[in-house]
């Protein structure tokens, strides 16, 4: 570029920058103030804007759309007791978002004031015991869910890629190559599953950095990692068979120093712990417990990935396997890592190259995947909405009574139990159909 080219560019950029777009509309500041309880959240803007104050629930959370906005500077910091997470985003071409995620949940109201020569939107947010009940709520008789429940987040990590091409097989297939054929036949799968979602760090041939992809899968709000790849071992080409990995508790351990001095702050890695506050003995215990719960995941889902394709192909290992992959590093997301096939056995790396074999192998771990949240569904997912809910019988409970507390008939009650009559007994457990 030359200089006067240079400059008309720059021109051009402060101009754009200036301007916010078209008809847009710059948010000058937010601010949060503590409230007896609560907080007030303080937009100020040049004018007034189309806006939407809504909250979601599991998690928490109070989100403000302010129409044709954008943000100039920076978010304040959530340093108010009711909020554990400020964040804000783009929606659409036009539309800003700020999401507040809560440790509570709240009423929340919004008006607008005028200011020193801005407009100011106010929103605040109260919980709820402290919002005060004029009326006792009525006793649920049961949770109805009203809202569909989010979708799962299944991020799905092709190994290598670009220069990094991982193993190669005598006959010159590329790791790189059949882990991305693979991992976009599972996201298929997934994204036709109710109540899933597949994201896939990498969607074509090129680096990614280990950390990375832990990052991608991070901001992807991931409930699930799981990492494909090709063994190889080209000293005996006759080894064959798939293996499937969590992270060992070394590599956890040690992993686990690095992550707390990267993010202390970071709450949300502990579920909402402020690590800020804590000493750092406490800290790395605590990110230790959640370490733990999510290894726990992780070798649960390993399990039911194992079994599914113990049923389409060959295993090199019976048993899940542990290892410290750098990918398998995230400490609060269940992540196992699956070596598909031996890439240096010629016969799997032709195998591997096969539509109908990739396809295979995306089913089993597709299936593995939805049967470990069939049974393990997290709170507000659709999964958990629809996941079979079951009933002990309690004394003086009949089936029609059970059939109008879950508002579904006595005929589908009697079905998906099986039943050949109505008598029951106390303690035997009922499979209750969706209503
Ligand atoms: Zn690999």
């Amino acid at each position: 570029m030359n200089a006067a080219f240079r400059s008309l560019f720059l021109a051009l950029l402060w101009l754009c920058s200036g301007l916010a777009g078209a008809g847009q509309v710059l948010v000058q500041g937010v601010s949060l103030t503590r409230m007896q309880p609560g907080v007030r959240v303080t937009f100020e803007l040049g004018r007034r804007v189309e806006h939407r104050v809504f909250r979601l629930s599991a998690p928490e959370r109070l989100v403000v759309d302010l129409s044709g906005a954008r943000l100039r500077g920076r978010l304040p910091r959530p340093d108010v007791p009711l909020v554990r997470r400020i964040r804000d985003g783009l929606r659409g071409e036009r539309d800003w978002r700020l999401v507040l995620d809560l440790k509570t949940r709240v009423k929340v109201k919004s008006y607008w004031r005028k200011g020193a020569g801005t407009q100011r939107l106010i929103v605040e947010a109260v919980p709820l015991k402290a919002a005060g009940r004029a009326h006792p709520r009525p006793t649920p008789v049961k949770q109805v869910p009203t809202r569909r429940g989010r979708d799962l987040v299944i991020v799905i990590d092709a190994g290598h890629g670009g220069r990094d091409a991982g193993a190669k097989g005598p006959h010159g297939v590329m790791e790189k190559d059949v882990t991305l054929a693979i991992t976009r036949r599972m996201a298929r799968l997934v994204d036709a599953a109710p109540g899933m979602r597949a994201v896939l760090t990498r969607k074509g041939d090129y680096y990614l950095g280990l950390r990375q992809r832990i990052a991608r899968a991070r901001k992807a709000g991931a409930d699930l990692f799981v990492s494909i790849h090709a063994n190889s071992y080209p000293r005996d080409r006759r080894v064959e068979g798939a293996a499937v990995y969590v992270l060992s508790h070394r590599g956890a351990s040690s992993e686990a120093a690095r992550w707390l001095a990267q993010t202390e702050n970071d709450a949300d890695l502990v579920g909402g712990v402020d690590l800020d506050s804590k000493d750092d003995v406490l800290a790395s215990v605590l990110l230790d417990l959640s370490q733990g719960a999510t290894m726990e995941s992780s070798r649960r889902v390993a399990g039911y990935l194992l079994r599914n394709l113990r049923r389409v192909c060959k295993v090199h290992k019976r048993r899940i396997q542990h290892a410290g992959f750098v990918v398998l590093k995230a400490p609060d997301i269940p992540s196992v890592l699956v070596e598909t096939a031996f890439i240096s056995n010629p016969r799997e790396e032709s195998r591997l190259t096969e539509a109908h074999f990739q396809q295979r192998l995306a089913r089993a771990l597709f299936r593995g995947v939805r049967a470990y949240f069939r049974e393990h569904p997290p709170a507000g997912t659709w999964m958990a909405q629809h996941s079979p809910r079951r009933h002990v019988i309690a004394r003086g409970e009949t089936l029609s009574t059970i059939a109008r507390q879950y508002r579904v008939s006595l005929n589908a009650l009697r079905h998906v139990n099986r039943l050949s009559t109505d008598l029951v007994r106390v303690g035997q457990v009922l499979t209750i159909p969706e209503g």
